[in-house]
Parts: C-alpha cells; sequence; structure tokens
C-alpha cells in the first residue's frame, strides 16, 4: 500500500471548519461516524474521484447516489452544456421541461404528471402535503430507519410503536409537527395492519423506502409492499414511494417496477438530475391536479425546472433508456458483493451483505437485516476501521455504516478486483 498524503485536504477542511459549520454543507459528509475529516475533492472522472492531494479514489458514493453513470459522462456533459449557452435560469416555462416530464412519465409506472422541484427533502415536503390536501386527512405512516430528507414532521425517531405519537428527533421540531406521523416498524405487516386497522379513516398516506438505503441497504420482505398497497387502497390513503435513492436506479423504472408495485405518488431525486439538484414528485394524474394552480394545494419554487439541471436529468434518462445497462451493472455489483462477503468470511468477521441492483451494504452484524431495530445492532467500531482501511487504499466508501454503496457503469473489472483486494487486507487487520 503506497502512503497517501492528504496534508492539502487537512489544510482546506481547517479552512472551512472556521466558515462552515462542521465544515461541511451537509452533516452526511462529516467523518462523524468514523473520526478524522473528510477528504476535499478536486474533481471527478468516471468511476474516480481525485482529492485535492492528488489522490485517486474509486467512488462507491457518487454524490451519494445520482452518478450511476459516473463522473463527467460525455452524453450528460454536453448536454449541460448546450443548456448553458443559453442561459441559466428564466423562471417561465421552457421546452426541457416537458421533454423530461415525459420521460419521466414514460419511465417510471406509476407517473402520469410529474412536478419538478430542487431536492428530495422537497419532494417529500410536497408529496406529504398533497396527500393530506387531497385527502382532508392529516395522519402519515412511516416507517423507522427511512430517511425523507428533512422535513419538520418526518424527522421522527425510530422505535415508536403503532399509533404512539413520534417524537421529533431534532431540536427545533416542535412535538406538534409530529403529532401527526404515526412510526411504524419496517417491514412489520402485522402492525401496519393493526394501525389501519384502529386509525384507517384519518390516515392521508403511507410513505417509505421501497429499498431502504438509509439505516444501510434493507430489502423489502415478501408480502411488505403488497401490504401496503393493498392497505392503502381499501383506506383511500395515498402510498407515497420514496424513490429518491431507488429510482433510475435499482431499474430504469426503480423499484415499482423491479418489484411490480405501483404507488399512487412517487418521489424521485439523485438519478433524475444527473448530478444537478433535482427532485420531483409525481403519480396519478388526478392526486396531481390538487396542486396548484390547478387545485389548491399550495407548492411552488424559483429555481424548480432549472434548465441546466433539465438538461442533466433528460441527458441521464436517455442515456440510461438507451443503453439499459442495468443487468451488467448488477451482475458487475453481485461480483463485488461476493468477493467482499467472502473475504469477511475468511477474516472471520461476523457480517451480512444486503444489496439490489447496483446499491448494497456490507453490515458487521450477523443478522439478516429487516428493521432499524436490527439494523442499530451494528459493530460500527469496525465498521469505522475498515472505512478508513478501505480509504487508505483509494476506496471512496460513503462514512457511515448507515448507508448505502453505489456502483456505477463505468467500473471495470480491474476496479471491482482492486476494492475486493483492499478489503481483504483490511478485513483481516480489523478481525
Ligand atoms: N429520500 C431518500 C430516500 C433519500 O435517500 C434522501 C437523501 O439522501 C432524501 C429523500 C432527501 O433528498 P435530498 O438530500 O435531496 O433533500
Amino acid at each position: 500500500m503506497t502512503a497517501r498524503s492528504r496534508t492539502r485536504s487537512e489544510a482546506e477542511f481547517e479552512r472551512a471548519l472556521k466558515v462552515i459549520p462542521g465544515g461541511v454543507n451537509s452533516p452526511a459528509r462529516a467523518f462523524g461516524a468514523v473520526g478524522g475529516h473528510p477528504v476535499v475533492i478536486d474533481r471527478g472522472e468516471g468511476q474516480y474521484l481525485y482529492d485535492i492531494d492528488g489522490n485517486r479514489y474509486i467512488d462507491f458514493v457518487g454524490s451519494w447516489g445520482p452518478h450511476i453513470l459516473g463522473h463527467l459522462h460525455p452524453q450528460v456533459m454536453s448536454g449541460i452544456e448546450e443548456a448553458l449557452k443559453k442561459g441559466t435560469s428564466f423562471g417561465a416555462p421552457t421546452v426541457l421541461e416537458s421533454e423530461l416530464a415525459e420521460l419521466v412519465a414514460e419511465l417510471v409506472p406509476s407517473v402520469e404528471k410529474v412536478r419538478m422541484v430542487n431536492s428530495g427533502t422537497e419532494a417529500a415536503m410536497s408529496a406529504i402535503r398533497l396527500a393530506r390536501g387531497y385527502t382532508g386527512r392529516d395522519k402519515i405512516i412511516k416507517f423507522a430507519g427511512c430517511y425523507h430528507g428533512h422535513v419538520d414532521s418526518l424527522l421522527v425517531q425510530a422505535g415508536s410503536g403503532a399509533l404512539t405519537l413520534g417524537a421529533p428527533s431534532s431540536p427545533g421540531v416542535p412535538q406538534g409537527c409530529t403529532a401527526d406521523t404515526l412510526v411504524l416498524e419496517y417491514n412489520d405487516i402485522e402492525q401496519l395492519k393493526e394501525t389501519f386497522s384502529q386509525a384507517g379513516d384519518q390516515i392521508a398516506g403511507v410513505i417509505l423506502e421501497p429499498v431502504v438505503g438509509n439505516m444501510g441497504v434493507v430489502l423489502p420482505e415478501p408480502g411488505f409492499l403488497e401490504t401496503v398497497r393493498e392497505l392503502c387502497t381499501q383506506h383511500q390513503s395515498v402510498f407515497i414511494m420514496d424513490e429518491v435513492m431507488t429510482g433510475f436506479r435499482v431499474a430504469l423504472g426503480g423499484a415499482q417496477q423491479r418489484f411490480g408495485v405501483t404507488p399512487d405518488i412517487c418521489m424521485l431525486g439523485k438519478v433524475i438530475g444527473g448530478g444537478m439538484p433535482v427532485g420531483a414528485y409525481g403519480g396519478k394524474a388526478e392526486i396531481m391536479d390538487a396542486i396548484s394552480p390547478v387545485g389548491s394545494v399550495y407548492q411552488a419554487g424559483t429555481l424548480s425546472g432549472n434548465p441546466i439541471a433539465m438538461a442533466s436529468g433528460i441527458a441521464t434518462l436517455q442515456c440510461l433508456r438507451e443503453t439499459n445497462p442495468y443487468p451488467e451493472l448488477e451482475a458487475q455489483t453481485q461480483r463485488l458483493t461476493k468477493g467482499l462477503s467472502a473475504a469477511a468470511s475468511k477474516a472471520g468477521l461476523p457480517h451480512t451483505l444486503a444489496e439490489c441492483g447496483s446499491m448494497f451494504t456490507l453490515f458487521f452484524n450477523p443478522e439478516k437485516v429487516t428493521s432499524f431495530a436490527v439494523s442499530s445492532q451494528n459493530d460500527t467500531e469496525r465498521f469505522a476501521r475498515y472505512f478508513q482501511g478501505m480509504l487508505d487504499r483509494g476506496i471512496y466508501l460513503p462514512c457511515s455504516q448507515f448507508e448505502a454503496n453505489f456502483a456505477s457503469t463505468c467500473m471495470t473489472d480491474e476496479d471491482i478486483d482492486q476494492t475486493i483486494q483492499a478489503a481483504e487486507e483490511v478485513l483481516q487487520s480489523i478481525g
């Protein structure tokens, strides 16, 4: 292993600490869970990141999901460049907005109409407002360990039982904001049925990640998504699938296509913007027409549908549609995850590996992770040592056990071999 100097990164991060809270513009980027300081990035190219000290890393973060095609993809960059020549923002309709909306409606099974916003958080905030406005009800069911951005009413701690009132998990969120949020255990079908049988006529909607990425990767158990669908239909509640992470990632049509379960509304983000700030929520035309200016549920945005962001999203989705990289990307990811699992077994480390398409998590926990209760039993100290060892060997992983790793279409056999070899060395050393 060649020693990597990160002297410039260290100095730049010290500078950032003086003027940016924690030195970062999003806490997920801080190395709080793994120790040390973040690497300061200079540029990306394909599957690689380069830091300002000139070190190269194989990137399994992909800007936390958007870069399924890798960095600086030629088709995406030329889409952005063309749009840039015309100006950056007009606050008036453009053809690009309709083009991206048509692509989304064509590719995502549940979407007839779609509204663009600027982030996944905005999509979540708007989707639950729409569900409430459309049904005239207040209560929203969410699941412990699912993250839907930093929306006040969805920032609710894990562990609450059925029908218990959610407790805010961040200072600054008033109790009143979470009083209508019911927090249930992911994959617990009985608890969900019980909740609907007690309060079905008050439930505006159920929001969930169809494959959870935010407690590490957790898959829906057979029948779970189908039960949510049935109960929402039966009780006229809105089923909101948060496909911010899974959309265009686990299949071209997202998890709803992969699992064959269609929500009423879905939220999109990350890949839809190809690295530019885009979020979206879309679904049945009848529900979507409840938002302003057609309906009375208010939602707006100065920069929503921004032309540069639209151009980036269009090029990304077109490229995914034309090349259908999913089978190969999934096979490549499986080769990697098999290698990681074998390396952990060889080192005698208790672990499980969860994966869906090109997202995966190596958990330092022998039990299959089905819920937040299981996920929270992970050996996070061991994860921190794994993370640092991999970083030192040029492998850039998410800096928390409770995040998904993402593979990209430009990863080569050599990248995969190098990652497995690094994991073998690191896992042996932390056993
Ligand atoms: N929903 C899911 C499933 C996410 O993973 C995220 C972010 O990671 C969000 C919503 C929030 O998106 P954003 O960070 O763009 O606000």
